[in-house]
């Protein structure tokens, strides 16, 4: 193309270094910090997972406060991309820690339900349009058992994902495709699980007729829009064809929108009219405290309604199904929630976030333009991002093909030299409910000077 900027490699190596000296050498506490930390945890971190976020050394965080947080060495950030999700209520909101203060003084947890689960449970059957919800400690949690109780009430066994999917750390769905083949995704896993997986790429409504017809398949679970290889919209009309293939076949749907909840009070199953026999979700829905939450369809929760008399059975098979969890529906988690749906997580609070995700796409769109970039912008309402060309993935393969892991690396570490923080590698940038256009301006304007430095 004329005109188009080269991005010359040498001189983003270049600046990685840079910025990486900079990164290390302002946050010496952190490192002080970090090798104390090594001696009793591996890596030096609570979770290992923790150690492979970032292309340098984990800096140790000290409070948040709305959209900003702060680390030890006393550097604050704009945080665009929320612990993925997690905090997009924005850290501390006043109504949750008052409901969570006053619930911590009155008693926590008490392997009994409390009134605020009554609430949440209503609040989310009429957002997400779901009869029956049931609550764990993380998104994780709630997927596992949709697989489980989809399993009984199907008869069959085999699962039906998506490449480019994540939907917890659970054996049935850390499973991959290569060469052909689904295959465990990491070690510790055994392939049994991957013998029960069947993966197919998004947006491919033929590969998914095929991965049904065996009619073996017990639930098809999606995210309605990718949103862990990057994002990838579905195309036009891709939602009404599964839930017509997965009816034909009897295999029971399952929307996963542990992120895309952030799109409407009831998630993109609500903005888009999709219909499903279950939902999961986690993350934010708590207000930063632990919570999952799955929504189920009439004939889901039927056996957790009727547990039958089973003498000697553990006590978490109710119904005769696996379900788990001591602290799972607990009056701490439920009362976070129901602050949070109340008081953060509201119509108009939605409404200001998508309108806010439209500033930062129109932002992102003439930024480009005015560089005379080709990168294309999406709009998943507050969830605003960007590829790396000129057009937008329609599966994670070609998400993975149009990704540039260096030059990604090289944005996040030059933001966090400059107040601003992505958690996650390839999320992209996302309006937390604790902002304002100013911040969004912000986020904006550290872009145009990292984009004029690259050029
Ligand atoms: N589903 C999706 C779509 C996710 O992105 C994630 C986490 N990134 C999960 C489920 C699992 O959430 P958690 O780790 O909180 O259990």
């Amino acid at each position: 193309r004329g005109g188009r900027p080269v991005l010359d490699p040498a001189r983003l190596a270049f600046l990685t270094a840079q910025e990486e000296q900079r990164f290390l050498a302002d946050r010496p506490r952190s490192r002080a910090l970090l090798e104390r930390a090594r001696a009793h945890m591996p890596g030096g971190v609570p979770m290992g997972w923790m150690t492979a976020m970032h292309g340098h050394a984990p800096i140790f965080a000290a409070e948040g406060d709305g959209a900003w947080f702060t680390d030890i060495d006393g550097h604050r950030y704009l945080d665009m991309n929320q612990a993925d999700l997690s905090m997009n209520v924005g850290f501390g909101p006043p109504a949750v820690v008052a409901a969570v203060a006053d619930r911590m003084r009155r008693g926590s947890q008490f392997m009994l339900p409390t009134e605020d689960a009554v609430w949440c449970a209503e609040a989310l059957a009429e957002r997400w349009d779901l009869p029956y919800w049931q609550f764990t400690l993380s998104a994780s949690g709630a997927n596992a058992e949709i697989i489980r109780l989809a399993r009984h009430a199907s008869g069959r066994d085999k699962i039906l994902m998506f490449d480019g999917k994540y939907h917890g750390h659970i054996e049935d769905s850390l499973v991959i495709m290569a060469d052909g083949k689904v295959k465990p995704e990491l070690h510790g896993l055994t392939p049994d699980h991957a013998a029960h997986a069947r993966m197919v790429p998004f947006n491919d409504l033929n590969a998914v007729e095929r991965a049904l017809k065996p009619r073996d398949v017990a639930l098809c679970i999606v995210e309605p829009a990718l949103t862990n290889v990057g994002v990838v919209l579905p195309d036009e009309g891709f939602h009404a064809g599964l839930r017509e293939l997965t009816g034909h076949y009897g295999t029971f749907l399952a929307l996963d929108e542990t992120h895309t909840q952030i799109a409407s009070p009831g998630g993109l199953k609500q903005l888009w009219q999709l219909e499903a026999d279950a939902v999961g979700l986690g993350k934010t829905i708590g207000g930063g405290v632990p919570i999952g939450a799955y929504g189920l369809s009439e004939v889901l929760a039927q056996p957790l309604k009727t547990p039958p008399s089973m003498p000697g059975a553990p006590m978490e098979s109710v119904g005769g199904v696996a379900t788990g969890g001591t602290l799972y529906g607990n009056a701490l988690s439920l009362a976070a929630c129901r602050a949070a749906l109340s008081q953060v997580l509201t119509p108009q609070g939605f409404a200001r976030t998508a309108a806010l995700g439209t500033q930062l796409a129109d932002g992102l769109a003439g930024l480009f333009a005015a560089a005379s970039l080709d990168w294309q912008v999406h709009r998943l309402t507050s969830r605003s991002g960007f590829t790396f060309a000129d057009h937008l993935p329609r599966n994670a393969a070609e998400a993975r093909a149009l990704a540039q892991p260096a030059l990604y690396r090289l944005l996040r570490l030059w933001m966090a030299n400059r107040e601003v923080w992505e958690s996650v590698a390839t999320a992209g940038p996302t309006v937390s409910f604790a902002m304002a256009e100013a911040e969004v301006a912000f986020y904006l304007e550290r872009m145009r000077d990292f984009l004029a430095d690259i050029l």
